[in-house]
């Protein structure tokens, strides 16, 4: 059968897996869609609200999620446009993903993927590049939190729409942002906010 945009629908990718996400190690909320690598999950706006839903609301609701289709082996190696050669992740996740013709390390890939990994490693690659050391990183951190810096920065800030990202925690803004005004802001000392 031929598909719509030559790809089968998000919730038609669904129904062909969600019987063998668990078995693959793949742990799936039906009502509260999520990337299937990396657990990233878009917010409540895209989850099903009620507990009677539907079966019918559930196809709907992952029809709506901004996850994309992914091949497990890419078209170009002769990967088929077929539901059970396609998985749905987020953007990040199909940028970085395996491409090659054995889908085992596809699976390998993406049973190893965190979200809050991906981001812990984004902050501290935004603390090296200012040259924060460890021991100052959770000091840093409570500045970043503080009203006072808040205030200062407000009018600051550009806020950035991540290219290859998703929403992540910092995604209004880039942690190279935040920690490099904070670096700034303390070394400017232009008001050290009160500590407790
Ligand atoms: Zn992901």
């Amino acid at each position: 059968m031929p598909y719509v945009d030559d790809l089968p629908l998000k919730s038609q990718i669904f129904e062909a897996w969600k019987d063998r996400l668990g078995e693959l190690g793949f742990f799936i909320d039906w009502g509260e869609p999520s990337c299937w690598a990396c657990g990233f999950h878009y917010g409540a706006k895209y989850d099903i609200k009620k507990s009677d839903a539907g079966w019918s609301e559930i196809l709907r609701c992952w029809d709506r999620i901004p996850l994309q289709r992914c091949h497990i082996v890419p078209r170009s190696l002769g990967g088929a446009n077929d539901p059970t050669n396609l998985f749905l992740m987020c953007r990040e996740c199909h940028d970085l993903a395996p491409n090659t013709t054995i889908p085992e390390v596809f699976f390998e890939w993406a049973q190893r993927q965190s979200f809050y990994v991906r981001d812990s490693s984004k902050i501290l690659a935004a603390f090296n590049a200012y040259g924060i050391e460890p021991a100052d990183q959770e000091e840093l951190g409570k500045l970043i939190m503080s009203e006072a810096f808040h205030a200062w920065m407000s009018d600051k800030v550009g806020s950035h729409r991540p290219q290859s990202n998703y929403a992540s925690v910092l995604s209004r803004f880039t942690p190279a942002t935040l920690i490099g005004l904070a670096v700034h802001y303390r070394r400017t000392n232009i008001a050290q906010p009160q500590t407790d």
